[in-house]
């Protein structure tokens, strides 16, 4: 796990003033490793709970390194409930708020424009209040406007999106691919020099490309790469079940595919689809997006309904299985919407195991770090939350794996075909290799994997 790494160097003159707005994953590993990086930092959260545990050090969300890190540059960060007075002149004041989606894919912004609200009220001379939350296009350009009516002094507003990815938050942050930086212009067109200097030298350590550029440009820079990136997993499960078609082994495709440096290898998992509190709101935000603009993204809109598919395929292969064989109990391993986080949001399993609750099957579930979480969201009908892998496989007629954590892949598999009822296992992520599986005994399905 890193700790502490990039701390030297650092900002010329001891540190900004940062003040991050909202804890949670973004929020909270941004304070955490500024602060790592030499900055004072404030975070601010409106959840009681949240600034209780933090300033005991209690870290609430299950990210790898951070409770440590956290540890490690304590005397540089605090945690407050209170915004007033967090932000003074000259301060470096980031919004780390939820921007869900709405029911009709829109992007809620209700949280931001608080924020914002907050934030302008709160103002007694220059900030520069920079944005990290994801926004639609045009909320800089918004969010001056807004500020303008509460403070008629100096400031500057800046875009800069997050690319972390949760369970790797730290070196997501510390060792980025590229550092975007969305700046307001002059009227010569060139960037305003002052919060170009402040930004580069808060990142000055962080040994990343920066990309400068406009604000709009950077707004739309989030949206694209994970639109991008969900492509691919789209593209990739239509090549698996193309695969279950014809013949042909996905894992296969993927590496004749990602060989090529055009393409690359990354993204390239055949499985379940994509979830998590990211790629499905913003490929939806974008969509919504581009449509106020008078535009249909077509591709999105097939890349969302391909990755919704997957996971209604997966929950009718389990039912066809427990039907052919007069089954009614399935084990489901995982339930996180990806390995390392405890994060259940729009995770394919919440939707499979509701599926099966709805067609009145049995379930036992187990997930290393996801079971608090999942326990909150799914219905309390016919389901059991087990202490181990084994107890959910034990009496299974289908062992269905739908996040790959590694606990998974290390279980010897001889010993659960003792426990099971019947010996079928439905890999929703191509984590075990077919023909071992088939050696112990197992009937195995994969995801465009004979
Ligand atoms: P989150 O829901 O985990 O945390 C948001 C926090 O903001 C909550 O703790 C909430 O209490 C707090 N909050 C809301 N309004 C507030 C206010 N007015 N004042 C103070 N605190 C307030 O959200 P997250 O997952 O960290 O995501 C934040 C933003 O970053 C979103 O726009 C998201 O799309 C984007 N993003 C998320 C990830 C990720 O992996 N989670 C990665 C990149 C970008």
């Amino acid at each position: 796990m890193p700790k502490t790494i990039l701390v030297t160097g650092g900002p010329g003159f001891g540190g900004h003033n940062v003040v991050i707005i909202g804890t949670g994953y973004v929020g909270l590993t941004t304070g955490v490793c500024l602060a790592s990086l030499g900055h004072k930092v404030i975070c601010v959260d409106k959840d009681k709970t949240k600034i209780e545990k933090l300033n005991k050090g209690i870290i609430p969300i299950f990210e790898p390194g951070l409770g440590e890190l956290l540890k490690d540059h304590r005397n540089r960060i605090s945690f407050t409930q209170d915004l007033r007075g967090t932000v003074q002149g000259g301060s470096v004041v980031f919004i780390a708020v939820g921007t869900p989606s709405l029911k009709d894919g829109n992007i809620d912004l209700t949280y931001l424009k608080k924020a914002v609200a907050e934030i302008a009220k709160a103002m007694r001379g220059y900030i520069i209040i920079v944005n990290k939350s994801t926004v639609p296009i045009g909320t800089g350009e918004w969010a001056r406007k807004e500020i303008a009516r509460y403070f008629k002094g100096e400031f500057s507003i800046v875009s800069n999106p997050e690319f972390l990815r949760e369970g790797t938050a730290i070196k997501d942050f510390l060792e980025p691919d590229r550092v975007v930086l969305g700046l307001e212009k002059q009227e010569d067109g060139s960037f305003d020099p002052r919060p170009k200097e402040i930004m580069l030298d808060i990142y000055s350590s962080v040994a990343a490309p920066k990309l400068l550029t406009d604000i709009k440009s950077a707004e739309l820079i989030k949206y694209a790469s994970n639109a991008f990136l969900a492509t691919k997993i789209s593209f990739i499960n239509e090549m698996a079940n193309i695969c279950d078609r014809t013949g042909g082994d996905v894992k296969e495709i993927a590496k004749g595919i990602g060989g090529d440096k055009r393409i690359g290898p990354q993204f390239l998992n055949a499985g379940l689809g994509y979830g998590g509190s990211c790629f499905p709101k913003d490929v939806d935000g974008l969509i919504s997006i581009a449509k106020n603009f008078g535009y249909e993204l077509e591709i999105l809109k097939a890349v969302n309904k391909v990755n919704k598919r997957q996971r209604v395929n997966f929950a009718n292969s389990i039912k066809k299985v427990l039907k052919k064989i007069k089954g009614e109990t399935v084990c489901i391993w995982g339930l996180s919407f990806k390995p390392n986080t405890d994060d259940i949001r729009e995770a394919p399993a919440m939707e499979i195991i509701k599926a099966l609750q709805k067609a009145g099957y049995k379930i036992q579930v187990y997930d290393p770090i996801a079971m608090e979480n999942a326990k909150k969201d799914l219905p309390k009908i016919k389901i059991k939350f087990c202490e181990s892998a084994k107890e959910a496989a034990k009496g299974a007629d289908v062992l269905a794996l739908v996040t790959e954590w590694p606990e998974f892949s290390e279980i010897d598999m001889s010993e659960i075909i003792k426990v099971v009822r019947n010996p079928i296992i439905i890999d929703g992520r191509n984590l075990f290799e077919p023909q071992e599986m088939r050696k112990i005994g197992f009937e195995y399905y994969g995801i465009g994997k004979q």
